[in-house]
């Protein structure tokens, strides 16, 4: 019997524990350990929650945890109840699929004002991330800069726009929803630092913005390039961007605003006590299309500015991380691998914060495969796996929660959910593990 140990358990962990199923049948035992008490990770945590399609996937996710071979072991923080050393002890591979929660620094002067946040910390708020529960973003205020022009940029503008009954069948939890409806912002900046060709937003998650109830897109095709251009763009990117040439005809009769404002680089946040406007440089493009600065600085005023800037993974003591990159250093997933164990990556942990949910499946598949041809089906030098992880728990007085208890917290949740809302998360960990009784 071979021992696994995946740290994390959002998408990259399960399509990771899948592939070794596939590979291994009865021959592997997976423990998932997660820092919290619930699983899923980016799913529960990172996805909209009025994109339950998306959301969607964890049934698959399920499926797996349930299997025989399979554990949770939920609210064990790998550093402070056990390291990775240990760990590398008990399992012939430990698989980091700790993805990228942290933001990437907006690092621009004012940027510590009260009311600059990151986007993790913002959508962890909607989402009921037990780390961003407290953050009280200022919503009193006439307009937020949204810095970045990605699919999470998106999802934070949308955010910001919708009515409350837009929100009918997502599970954004209730104090987020409120203060979302008391808001007080009526334009939405979405700043790009380079142009409508180079945007990262796909068709789908686009199109949807030209159809909100109180809100409207605006865009100045000044900063397009001739429409001839866009047949120059692959398919998804020439959809995206004929969304964003339709957004210049929508009527403006709408009470909110999300305006596009391309070639704007940030370049300062300044305000009393509190962000007050955000300083941008005019840019253009150089001819390899990266954005340089013209010099050109005016000035958006905004009281909340959320940066969207990417992400990166939290660095483990004693594991070696690429800075430049925000991730685990990795030749194709593979940190350290040696007759006795091994350490792999998968996921953002190991690819960086890019590609989509369905990106991860093949990435888990190919490390699955290198853990298999290292350590193929057969007896394990002395590695207890979950055994030895339990006693060593035990020993630290550290009471982990098992996929049954996590299924008692979700019946809890469910049982709580305003009415059209599939749940009504708990949004900290002493309010999931009171859940349980204990
Ligand atoms: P992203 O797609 O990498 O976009 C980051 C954006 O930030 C880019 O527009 C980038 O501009 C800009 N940026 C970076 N540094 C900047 C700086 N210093 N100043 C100004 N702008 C800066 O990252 P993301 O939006 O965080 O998304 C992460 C991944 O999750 C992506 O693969 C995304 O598609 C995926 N995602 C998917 C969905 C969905 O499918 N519904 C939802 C959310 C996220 P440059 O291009 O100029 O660098």
């Amino acid at each position: 019997m071979r021992h696994v140990a995946i740290i994390g358990s959002g998408p990259a962990g399960y399509y990771t524990a899948e592939a070794l199923q596939k590979l291994y049948g009865d021959e592997v035992q997976i423990d998932m350990i997660d820092r919290l008490p619930v699983p899923y990770g980016l799913i529960r945590s990172g996805v909209a929650p009025d994109h339950q399609s998306i959301k969607a996937v964890y049934r698959r996710y399920e499926k797996v945890a349930l299997s025989a071979n399979v554990r949770f072991v939920g609210n064990v923080c790998v550093g402070p109840d056990v390291t990775v050393a240990e760990l590398a002890g008990l399992y012939d591979a430990v698989v980091l699929a700790t993805g990228a929660p942290n933001d990437r620094p907006l690092g621009l002067p004012g940027s510590d004002l009260p009311g600059v946040v990151g986007s993790a910390a913002f959508v962890g708020w909607y989402n009921g991330h037990p780390d961003f529960a407290g953050l009280d973003p200022p919503l009193d205020v006439e307009a937020a800069a949204v810095i970045g022009n990605g699919n999470v940029a998106l999802d934070v503008a949308r955010i910001l726009a919708k009515t409350r009954a837009e929100f009918a069948g997502s599970d954004i939890v209730g104090r987020a929803l409120d203060a979302l409806e008391a808001s007080s912002i009526r334009t939405v900046h979405v700043l790009g630092r380079r142009g409508p060709h180079q945007i990262a937003m796909t068709p789908k998650e686009l199109g949807e913005l030209g159809h909100l109830e109180a809100a409207a897109p605006r865009v100045d095709l000044a900063d397009f390039p001739p429409e001839a251009d866009d047949s120059l763009l692959e398919p998804g990117m020439r959809k995206s961007v004929a969304h964003l040439r339709d957004f210049a005809h929508l009527p403006r009769d709408k009470a909110k605003t999300i305006d596009f404002d391309f070639f704007a680089m940030p370049v300062a946040v300044e305000g009393e006590g509190r962000v007050e406007r955000l300083i941008v440089e005019r840019t253009e493009l150089t001819d390899d299309l990266r954005s340089v600065g013209t010099g050109e600085r005016y000035s958006i005023p905004c009281g909340l500015v959320i940066s969207c800037i990417g992400y990166q993974t939290p660095p483990i003591e004693g594991v070696p991380y690429e800075h430049g990159r925000g991730r685990f250093a990795n030749q194709d997933g593979v940190i350290e691998a040696g007759p006795d164990g091994g350490l792999y990556c998968v996921g953002w942990a190991r690819r960086g914060p890019t590609g989509t949910i369905g990106t991860n499946r093949p990435d888990g598949f190919e490390v699955a495969e290198r853990i298999h041809s290292a350590f193929p089906p057969g007896a394990s030098g002395g590695k207890t796996g979950g055994l030895g992880l339990d006693t060593l728990l035990h020993a630290r007085g550290v009471e982990p929660v098992a996929f049954r208890d996590w299924q008692r917290i979700e019946a809890a949740e469910t049982g709580r959910a305003r009415e059209g809302s599939p749940r009504e998360k708990f949004t900290s960990i002493a309010e999931m593990i009171a859940a349980l009784g204990r």
